[in-house]
């Protein structure tokens, strides 16, 4: 298995041939940062941890490389913080029983240029040698630039598949901005609340994101307690944590809407239930 860049990833963490690991994969997660895919595809990671016969494959993006860094790390370079950041996620996918991790090493400008064909190249090469049932990306209303841009190079790859290769299920889940404003029909509950103590491990392997201060741990468990509680005021809490989706694959339709119509859409339904809800009471 060969990508487009050099420094380019391929981790198995169980040993073993990657073709045949990536081959296994079930639920695939493809993100634009080392520790995005501990925060957006948790879920997904427990679902093939519970069920015999289920792979969770990772897919980092880019390299890394821009990260902010204090404390301990203040003074390291690129390249080192790049080399950092990439045993990090390993030790997150072996953590996670990963079937594979690949951290494809682009940089962030070159993932964000449309017509870069490395990147989609590299997320072609891999969709084609997997069938995943069930693809978690980022979702298209997140307000990081290089997250949205994954997401549509993304998009790209598996629309030049073969619809019959293409997967029955495509999420987008929420990291920068979170989805609790999409209205309730447009919401795909995502049962992160399992295994509590691995999912802090997990968030806590990228110690040169946490260091510095952000304590992305203990935002990622807070938020999904949270959106357990609030999304319904008169049921009581089915789970016990929640990232919330929105489901993508209508997007990989034929005469699919593009992506910015389609995300428009969904805004909308949240300014009519607003309007509505307002004109109900006054
Ligand atoms: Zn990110």
């Amino acid at each position: 298995m060969k990508f487009s860049r050099a420094d380019a990833d391929i981790f198995v963490p169980e040993g073993g041939d990657p073709a045949a690991a990536l081959a296994r994969v079930t639920h695939l997660c493809v993100a634009a940062h080392q520790d995005d895919i501990e925060i957006m595809a948790y879920a997904g990671i427990c679902d093939c941890l519970d069920q015999a016969g289920k792979a969770f494959g990772g897919v980092v993006v880019t390299n890394g490389a821009g990260s902010a860094r204090t404390g301990p790390y203040a003074d390291f370079t690129d390249e080192r913080m790049q080399a950092v950041r990439r045993e990090e996620q390993r030790r997150a996918a072996t953590l996670g029983r990963y079937a594979i991790q690949l951290q494809l090493a682009h940089p962030s400008a070159e993932v964000k240029s449309p017509g870069n064909s490395g990147v989609v190249a590299d997320l072609v090469a891999i969709f084609a040698r997997c069938r995943p049932e069930t693809v978690y990306l980022h979702n298209p209303a997140d307000k990081h630039d290089t997250h949205v841009a994954v997401l549509a190079r993304c998009l790209d790859a598996l629309r030049s598949l073969p619809p019959e290769r293409r997967p029955r299920r495509v999420l987008g889940c929420e990291v920068w901005r979170d989805l609790d404003w999409l209205v309730d029909t447009d919401k795909v509950a995502l049962d992160a609340g399992r295994r509590p103590e691995l999912a802090a491990q997990m968030l806590l392997a990228f110690d040169s994101q946490v260091a510095g201060g952000k304590r992305y741990d203990l935002a990622t468990l807070g938020r999904r307690a949270a959106h357990a509680t609030f999304h319904a005021a008169h049921a009581t809490d089915r789970l016990a944590g929640i990232t919330w989706a929105l489901d993508l694959t209508p997007l990989l339709a034929e005469r699919a809407p593009d992506l910015a119509a389609f995300t428009v859409a969904a805004i909308d339904r949240l300014r009519d239930d607003v309007r509505m809800r307002i004109a109900r009471v006054t």
